[in-house]
């Protein structure tokens, strides 16, 4: 029964925030159908970690909750911010309503957003790649890499730069292509969706669809510590770039309980945001040393 379990649930939850999302845009409430299939995800995900966790050892306590939650709140006022000033400005905030350039708008719907997660993927697997890369961006990214346990609740612990950095290159991107709104919007829900299971601790398999979407099989190899092995898989929502570059990895045995990253993060909230900036300048020093 377990083993039914662990290989639809990927697929089932994903399909039913998929559903909610749409039943919502359809009813003209996107933003209300967004957060229903927000919460209801990390709520249902929360339980099943308890229930059905991939790694006992993750359901302990790392004191980084309050952080995790405090950099995704961060992240999503921020997020609010630029939609927001855009407005004022006269801009959309997700681009036009209408589709321009070379953007297919005739096509079906889901052909659109299928093609339109493919275009941000680019994007995406470029600043995720580059951040592990280059030394300068890795700063940033090193706060995610820092946890020792994956679940639900850190999916969204970035520093505000890394999200910033990453963001841009998709929404310039899926803009330069002339994507509506519209389909920003669900390739914006998806990446949600996709996130929250992509990191959760649950036992989950997910077979042939591990060459489609970046999936928590492949993702728990990425918070490696080897950089053998976490230098790969950098799809945010889709692996297919990872398997066109050469970075896809997926060996068959257990990937590693003790994950995290060599960088001197510290342990405080305002002490990660001033991560990247002490680091830059030489000023981080290893956790636990009173400096930071
Ligand atoms: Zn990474």
């Amino acid at each position: 029964m377990r083993d039914v379990f662990a290989w639809v649930l990927w697929p089932a939850l994903l399909g039913l925030c998929v559903l909610g999302y749409w039943i919502g845009m359809t009813a003209g409430h996107p933003v209300l159908a967004y957060n229903l299939t927000y919460f209801g995800m990390a709520a249902a995900l929360l339980a099943l970690e308890r229930v059905i966790p991939y790694e006992r050892a993750w359901l302990v306590p790392d004191g980084q909750a309050a952080n995790d939650i405090g950099h995704t709140a961060l992240n999503k006022g921020i997020g609010q911010l630029i939609a927001g000033t855009a407005a004022v400005a006269g801009v959309s905030s997700a681009g036009p309503v209408a589709a321009s350039g070379p953007w297919p708008g005739d096509w079906p719907l889901a052909a659109q957003v299928a093609l339109g997660l493919l275009v941000a993927e680019f994007g995406l697997y470029w600043a995720h790649r580059l951040a592990h890369e280059w030394p300068v961006a890795w700063r940033w990214h090193a706060v995610h890499h820092s946890v020792t346990r994956l679940w639900v609740v850190n999916t969204g612990r970035f520093h505000v730069f890394d999200s910033l950095w990453k963001t841009g290159f998709a929404l310039v991107i899926g803009l330069a292509v002339g994507a509506p709104k519209e389909v920003i919007l669900w390739v914006l829900a998806i990446t949600t969706y996709v996130g929250f299971l992509t990191h959760c601790n649950v036992d989950m398999r997910c077979g042939p669809l591990n060459w489609v979407f970046n999936t928590p099989e492949l993702h728990r190899w990425h918070h490696s510590r080897n950089h053998e092995e976490g230098n790969r898989n950098y799809g945010e929502n889709l692996i297919v770039w990872d398997a066109l570059f050469g970075t896809r990895y997926l060996p068959p045995r257990r990937p590693p309980m003790d994950i995290g990253c060599d960088d001197p993060v510290p342990p405080t909230f305002l002490g990660q945001l001033a991560y990247p900036v002490r680091a830059w300048f030489g000023r981080a020093r290893p956790v636990g040393d009173g400096a930071n």
